[in-house]
């Protein structure tokens, strides 16, 4: 059987996709490509890849577009997405990932820059498969081996960070994580960006939670912390 990890790249400009291919398999990865946003969903739920490396701006729907249909279906949800974006974006760029993406590079990029993101990616979504079990706090459930959190009865819609950084919380117990050690386990971008990352998934994940987003508490000038217990009304 063949155990290498296979990427799909959904990138319209071609001359880009056939650099990322050429180096990608020079790695050892298998590698498909999607040109439009379409074709990425299509290929996406026939064969999900370990890893999209997904461009922002492509044909026929966005790549925000695509990963948020990704995210949305059983088959494609856990598939860890590292979105491609034009230059600078700021705010703008950083809440659009977090919709969706687990990392992003800006264009232009290099390809040795490319390569750790890709392999720490899929490093983190191998040693994350290996928990099954359910962890519970308040009234949010987390399955490790569905892939699935609820609170108050409602299923969420997580990206693979956003699962990441709560499941890194709720095994916490009330223990303080600095953000270091959340970047640690679940992201894993340059330092540069980290922080405001880290603050932007954090704001997504308390939107989802709703009415719940009060058992992530913000541990001022530390980190976060999952509520404890004994602190439950
Ligand atoms: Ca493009």
């Amino acid at each position: 059987m063949d155990t290498r990890s296979t990427i799909l790249i959904v990138e319209d400009e071609t001359d880009l996709a056939d650099l990322l291919r050429y180096h990608l398999e020079r790695e050892g990865y298998v590698c498909r490509v999607a040109e439009d946003g379409e074709r990425a969903v299509a290929e996406a739920y026939r064969q999900p890849p370990d890893l999209i490396i997904l461009d922002r701006m492509l044909p026929k729907l966005s790549g925000d577009e695509v990963a948020t249909r990704l995210k949305r279906d059983s088959r494609t949800t856990s598939v860890p997405i590292l979105m491609l974006t034009a230059k600078a974006e700021d705010e703008d760029e950083l809440v659009g990932f977090a919709l969706g993406a687990d990392d992003y590079v800006r264009k232009p990029f290099s390809v040795k820059l490319l390569l750790p993101r890709v392999a720490a990616i899929l490093r983190r979504q191998q040693s994350g498969g290996s928990q099954d079990e359910i962890v519970t706090g308040g009234p949010i459930t987390l399955d490790h081996a569905r892939h699935e959190v609820s609170a108050d009865g409602r299923r969420l819609d997580l990206t693979a960070t956003e699962f990441r950084i709560l499941a890194a919380l709720m095994s916490a117990r009330g223990r303080v994580l600095s953000r270091e050690q959340l970047i640690d386990s679940a992201i894993g971008m340059d330092a540069a960006v980290t922080n405001r990352a880290m603050d932007v998934h954090i704001a997504a994940l308390r939107k989802k939670l709703a009415k719940s987003a009060t058992y992530i508490r913000t541990i001022r000038g530390v980190g976060y912390a999952f509520r404890g217990p004994e602190e439950e009304s």
